[in-house]
């Protein structure tokens, strides 16, 4: 039944009794009045057939006074005596008339009665006429005392009959009265019990509406709490989409630590934290950004020290007295409130390790979702770079190749435009390069580059630029250097070529020779292409000239050119 049906059916069950409290005594009250009346009406009746009785005593005493006396006023009581007797008897007419075992009775004490005032009277009048002696006589023959005898005996049936009723009605009052008096208490114990139970029901649903209302509050509380932790995951996912983002489009790993930097702040602004990277000799790691009250000398271990990186999976220190501790932070204030450490995974290999230290509980989902992302865009980031290093270094030789040199050497110019400083451009070529492929095989001539490449480092500043122009051609780019000193560097250089003595498979290959082209910035050419192309005619006419030489760029190179190549 539902608890809005219940409380109505308690409470009309609650009026109905009360309803019941207020008629039941009202009922009882009119009930025992009834068997009270006609207890009252029969004592009536009992005291008006005494009063019958000693009214015709007195009628008796006033006509035994007048025969003694003769005179008149004792007659008095006589006729008080009748006229009480007409009024009692018409009384008891009235009340018993449709009496079935009274009337007949009382018809006959009005017999009784009539013959006694007959009698009665008719002493009197014997006394007046006859005088005393005669009505002396005529009482002396006891008629008035047998008349006198029989009323009683009427009168004491009337009276049994009477008293008889009287005791029934005073028995069926009792009877009535404890009726009355154990429904009374019958309803007072159903009162108690239905009170009882309207009572525990009431607090029941009040309980229970209590109980809603905390299930309800509890309910919302939850909903609340768990749209905020929506909310920080929102948020959370938006942050670690824009740090994959700037990631994808960063180039230098100085930035890319510092993105991270910034991003884990954000996410993790309750722990303190450090990203470590192996170091590309991936003998130690070492610290690449940290956030956060993150302590002082952490910034390099030994990857055995970290039992995250060890065992690649994430590493949670909750109770720093019975969890195993990472050596790498032995001694650091990080350990003694717990931590985590999560590695740095890619393609299976780690790639270092995300530390979290501080005294919220660390969320190890969003830790880990992090620790993957910045995998991604480290290890991508180590892709772009490699890739972009093979595609701007020569693979036989380890210099830069021409890319690098278009890329560099336009940069260079403007600079060097902006500082109105020179730079001396050289193109190399070596001499008749084709026979060592000819006559010892094409390793040979690959062997006779690779000496020429460490020749070339050797032998010039840490500012130039060394590259492989193409085929057994190379370039060199001095940037603030003095006439002098470029020419002196490129006589040098051919100079310490020609003494090498390279050997392969145990054969000397014999000299080695290089012709050299020096054209200069900004008089020879103040564009790259015009640059490189003096240069070119430099190196030509070197050729030209015998090889084995230097030759600087002039003018009439230009001139003669179209001649020369004709
Ligand atoms: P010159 O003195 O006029 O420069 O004569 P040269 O023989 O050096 O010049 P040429 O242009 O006739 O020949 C250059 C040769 O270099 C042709 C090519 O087979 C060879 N070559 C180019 N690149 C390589 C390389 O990477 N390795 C080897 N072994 N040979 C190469
Ligand atoms: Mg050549
Ligand atoms: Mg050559």
């Amino acid at each position: 039944m539902r608890t809005t049906t219940r409380l109505q059916a308690g409470f009309v069950l609650a009026i109905s009794m009360l309803s019941i409290n207020l008629l039941a005594p009202l009922f009882g009250a009119m009930w025992l009045g009834d068997t009270q009346q006609a207890y009252e009406r029969e004592e009536h009746l009992l005291v008006q057939s005494e009063q019958l009785l000693s009214a015709l005593k007195d009628g008796e005493t006033g006509q035994r006074g007048f025969v003694i006396s003769g005179r008149e006023d004792f007659l008095a009581p006589l006729y008080q005596g009748f006229a009480e007797v007409d009024r009692l008897l018409q009384d008891l007419q009235a009340a018993l008339h449709a009496d079935v075992e009274l009337a007949p009775a009382l018809t006959a004490l009005k017999a009784q009665v009539a013959k006694q005032r007959g009698y009665l009277s008719e002493v009197v009048e014997l006394r007046r006429t006859a005088g005393l002696q005669m009505a002396i006589e005529r009482v002396q023959q006891g008629e008035g005392k047998a008349l006198m005898d029989s009323t009683r005996l009427l009168v004491g049936d009337m009276q049994a009959i009477l008293t008889t009723r009287l005791q029934l009605l005073e028995a069926r009052q009792r009877w009535q009265e404890n009726l009355l008096l154990g429904l009374l208490l019958l309803l007072a114990v159903v009162d108690l019990l239905l009170l009882g139970l309207l009572f525990h029901f009431t607090f029941s649903v009040l309980r229970q509406g209590r109980n809603s209302r905390d299930n309800l509050r509890n309910l919302s509380e939850q909903l609340s709490s768990g749209l905020q932790r929506l909310e920080l995951r929102n948020r959370e996912i938006s942050l670690l989409g824009r740090m994959t983002g700037a990631l994808q489009s960063i180039s230098s790993f100085d930035e890319c630590y510092s993105i991270i930097g910034r991003f884990a702040a954000q996410l993790f602004p309750q722990n303190e934290g450090s990203l470590a990277l192996y170091h590309p000799s991936r003998d130690v790691i070492e610290d690449v950004a940290h956030w956060g009250a993150w302590p002082e000398g952490l910034d390099l271990f030994e990857p055995q020290a970290c039992w995250a990186v060890r065992r690649g999976q994430s590493h949670q220190v909750q109770d720093p007295d019975k969890d195993l501790l990472c050596p790498h932070l032995h001694g650091s204030s990080i350990t003694q409130q717990g931590y985590t450490c999560v590695p740095l995974m890619a393609q299976g290999e780690p790639l270092g390790v995300l530390t979290l230290g501080g005294v919220k509980q660390v969320d190890l989902e969003l830790a880990e979702a992090f620790s993957e992302q910045v995998s991604l865009g480290v290890s991508n980031l180590s892709l772009r770079e490699s890739l972009r290093q093979q595609s701007l270094v020569d693979a036989l030789t380890g210099l830069h190749n021409r890319r690098f040199l278009d890329e560099t050497l336009r940069r260079e110019l403007l600079r060097a435009g902006r500082k109105q400083s020179p730079v001396a451009m050289v193109l190399l070529d070596v001499d008749h390069f084709k026979r060592f492929n000819d006559t010892f095989g094409h390793e040979a001539g690959d062997i006779v580059l690779r000496h020429l490449a460490v020749e070339m480092k050797r032998n010039v500043r840490a500012s130039d630029l060394a590259c492989r122009f193409g085929g057994e051609e190379f370039a060199l780019v001095m940037p603030e250097i003095g006439r002098e000193e470029a020419i002196e560097r490129c006589e040098m250089l051919r100079l310490s070529v020609s003494r090498l003595q390279v050997r392969y498979g145990g054969q000397p290959l014999g000299p080695i020779n290089i012709s050299l082209g020096l054209a200069w910035f900004p008089e020879d050419g103040e564009q790259m292409d015009a640059l490189l192309h003096a240069a070119d005619l430099a190196l030509y006419r070197a050729k030209r000239g015998g090889r084995n030489r230097l030759c600087v760029y002039s003018r009439e190179m230009g001139d003669a050119e179209p001649e020369a190549s004709a």
